[in-house]
C-alpha cells in the first residue's frame, strides 16, 4: 500500500484516505491555496511521476466539486 505525508501538515496519509494525499480537506484547501499563490515548492517525497500526474488530475477535477465545502 502506498502512502504519503500530507504536504501541508506532513502526517503520514495512506493512499487509501479519502483526501489523499492529503489527511483531510482542510489540508488539501491550504495547499491549493499554496499553488495559487505560486508560492509552492515540491520538498516532499514526490518524486514519482505517475503520482504527480494522478494529483494534477484531482486537482484539475476539484473545480465544482461539492466536497470543497466540506469541513
Ligand atoms: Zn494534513
Amino acid at each position: 500500500m502506498r502512502a504519503l505525508r500530507c504536504p501541508t501538515c506532513r502526517v503520514l496519509v495512506l493512499q487509501t484516505a479519502e483526501d489523499f494525499p492529503f489527511c483531510s480537506n482542510r489540508c488539501r484547501v491550504i495547499d491549493l491555496g499554496k499553488w495559487a499563490s505560486g508560492g509552492y515548492v515540491i520538498s516532499t517525497k514526490i518524486n514519482d511521476p505517475e503520482m504527480l500526474e494522478s494529483l494534477a488530475d484531482e486537482q484539475s477535477q476539484d473545480d465544482g466539486d461539492s466536497s470543497s465545502h466540506k469541513q
